[in-house]
């Protein structure tokens, strides 16, 4: 049997598509015309030189931005596919308190196996338990116990994933992959030691 882990992942730009949902509103709002592609830095603001910063992060507080939220490619699937062969899955997110009701609602919408009870509100990940955490922030991969899985995005692209040990899966299918592969390594080590 495969050893079942603990699988951490991020919300925002790793399970659901935020920053595509958050662009798309500015642009309506304000008439710019930035794509994901664009955002090449962890501050969203950067995209947009023409907007204030309040301008930018203020529809982070509005309803309709949450409730536009999609699943990144493949995320459903793949995280349904990890449940189903015996992991146990945690969402880890540094929400904000106040966009919570909204976003929860419709993150449970996306993916109806998860519930309240596997989802961990935090800012320090580092403080949280798990074998992986899956997520698009490197400050939240660096130096914790877990497995760093980075998935890729455009700020995140050219991070230096060598020197700082961390693994890199760039679509749900290669998380998945990485993951069966770790688990079946740690399985043979397990029987080989079994047999000395
Ligand atoms: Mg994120």
């Amino acid at each position: 049997m495969k050893k079942h882990f603990t699988i951490l992942f991020d919300a925002d730009d790793t399970a659901e598509n935020l920053v595509e949902c958050w662009i798309s509103m500015l642009n309506e709002r304000y008439g710019t015309s930035v794509s994901v592609e664009d955002v090449t830095e962890w501050d969203l603001s950067s995209a947009f030189p023409s907007l204030t910063k309040e301008q930018v992060y203020g529809v982070l507080t509005e309803d309709e931005l949450w409730s536009r939220l999609q699943p990144m490619p493949g995320s459903v699937e793949v995280l349904q596919k990890l449940k189903n062969d015996g992991h146990e899955l945690y969402m880890v997110t540094a929400s904000d308190y106040r966009t919570l009701k909204t976003k929860m609602e419709r993150i449970f919408q996306l993916f109806p196996f998860l519930d309240w009870d596997h989802v961990i509100v935090a800012h320090n990940k580092q403080m949280v338990n798990g074998d992986f955490l899956i997520d698009d922030g490197t400050h939240n991969l660096v130096g914790a116990k877990y497995v760093p899985i980075i998935y890729t995005r455009p700020h995140n692209k050219n991070f230096d994933t060598y020197s700082t040990c961390m693994l890199r899966a760039d679509s749900w299918q290669e998380v998945y992959d990485t993951i069966s592969f770790y688990a079946d390594l740690v399985e043979c080590q397990r029987r080989s030691k079994e047999e000395l």
